[in-house]
């Protein structure tokens, strides 16, 4: 059996964090076991679908990395969705409701007062062909429902183990409107029917809803997918994702300067087993994935934690691997200059400040001058290389008598305007000897 995986995103606007995870634990799934994704466009409200944000998902999915086999649009599968309503309705399992809202809402007021639950009583169903009729020549359309078979689902979650939906406890759910347009829950049965999908994974709040689909995939005489639920994300503090963590999307990430690879790694490996360490690939992340890891309490999504994740990414990345972004942020200054800014930078273009501290001008910081003078005179002349630092500290040392931190702090203070950074035996050669002689001067340079 070829494994298949789907993402479905609503093209009502760009990815998310939330569905950025989904999508990622889609993939790494499949790529474990050598298998598929098809990316599913939900495009169905035609309202507030757009093909603009559809683009920006691709976009979006194309900047983190996840490739798709496949795709499809919902929007253009409408006559399969016409099919699966028919042999519905021919079997009886999906049948006309003529209920306005208002009326709904006072048979759940109602059960409300008398302690029942507010399940929706399935009055459509006795309905005599007279009364429809009736109610159609007053103007009236049916939305339609399907029926549910009052039984217990059960199923084996590959993340959250043994499931059962108690279908009597729910109401038969509306799957296509008054107005004839089809709300999610069946399109998508028919399309993980149509595209042999093996595998649903998303988060638990489609757990009950897997329930009514499990009987849908039934009633259509399709197989039943394997389903995954994972916990939803929450904030660092363990409440509620907050409405901007939210809604960070891929755009946002990007601009900031996050990797992708953070990205992907930060989200990969909360609410699981592993430590949260970033991965060099996709692949490395997929190897590593397992449903068995993933807990069942929320993952949470901590900006400072990516932050750090990035960070100790940055830090192992060869120049070869940014050369081209920061050329792009203007703080392309070679091999040395990367290899001697990337230990303290936790997002790439964090490297523009050094690249202006190395080239200058910068105010530097001179509380000593008589010191910085004496240190300014025993510059070395020439061009510099990683050994020139230690050579020039030890001539000052030797004239000054100061030593340790008395003696590399003013240095240092004095050569990039700031009292910490990267190892000054790099910075040094990258600073050069014109502009080292005329900071230590106390010049702008
Ligand atoms: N478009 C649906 C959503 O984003 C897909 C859910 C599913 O994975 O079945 O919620």
């Amino acid at each position: 059996m070829s494994i298949r995986l789907r993402f479905a995103p609503s093209p009502t606007g760009r990815l998310h964090v939330g569905n950025i995870r989904t999508a990622l634990l889609n993939w790494l799934f499949a790529i474990r076991e050598g298998g598929q994704v098809l990316l599913r466009i939900d495009d169905t409200d035609l309202a507030r679908s757009t093909k603009e944000y559809e683009q920006g998902i691709e976009d979006d999915l194309a900047w983190l990395g996840l490739t798709w086999q496949d795709k499809a649009n919902q929007s253009h599968r409408f006559e399969a969705y016409e099919a699966a309503a028919s042999k519905l309705k021919q079997s009886g399992q999906l049948y006309p409701a003529y209920e306005t809202e208002e009326e709904l809402d006072r048979k759940r007021k109602i059960a409300q007062a008398t302690g029942k639950p507010p399940i929706y009583d399935r009055a459509a169903l006795k309905l005599t062909n007279e009364q429809r009729a009736n109610l159609e020549a007053e103007g009236r359309k049916p939305h339609w429902r399907f029926k549910l078979s009052g039984g217990r689902k059960d199923w084996h979650d590959l993340v959250r183990g043994p499931q059962s939906i108690d279908t009597a406890s729910l109401s038969d759910p509306v799957l296509i409107r008054e107005d004839g347009a089809f709300l999610y829950t069946l399109p998508s049965v028919v399309d993980d029917i149509d595209f042999k999908i093996t595998h649903i994974i998303r988060g638990e709040d489609h757990v009950t809803n897997s329930g009514v689909q499990i009987e849908i995939f039934e009633a259509l005489g399709g197989p039943v997918p394997l389903f995954g639920h994972f916990p939803l994300l929450v904030g660092a503090d363990g409440g509620a994702l907050s409405k901007r963590l939210g809604s960070l999307s891929v755009g946002e990430l990007a601009a900031e300067g996050h990797e992708a690879m953070a990205v992907l790694s930060h989200l990969a490996k909360i609410g699981t087993s592993d430590p949260v360490e970033p991965r060099d690939s996709i692949a490395a992340l997929a190897a590593e994935f397992s449903f068995e890891k993933i807990g069942r309490a929320p993952a949470r999504f901590d900006p400072e934690e990516l932050k750090r994740v990035n960070a100790s990414l940055l830090h192992t990345l060869p120049y070869a691997a940014v050369q081209q972004r920061l050329a792009k942020l203007e703080a392309d200054r070679g091999e040395a200059f990367w290899n001697a800014v990337r230990a303290n930078i936790s997002l790439l273009p964090e490297a523009r400040q050094w690249a202006h501290i190395v080239d200058g001008p910068i105010e530097p910081f001179v509380p000593d001058a008589a010191f910085a003078r004496a240190a300014a005179d025993l510059l070395p002349s020439g061009s510099y290389d990683e050994g020139t630092w230690s050579a020039f500290a030890t001539a000052v040392k030797e004239k000054t008598g100061a030593k340790g931190r008395a003696l590399f702090m003013p240095l240092r203070q004095a050569l990039t305007g700031l009292d910490h950074g990267p190892e000054m035996a790099a910075l040094f050669p990258l600073i050069g000897e014109e502009r080292a002689r005329k900071r230590l001067r106390g010049e702008t340079a």
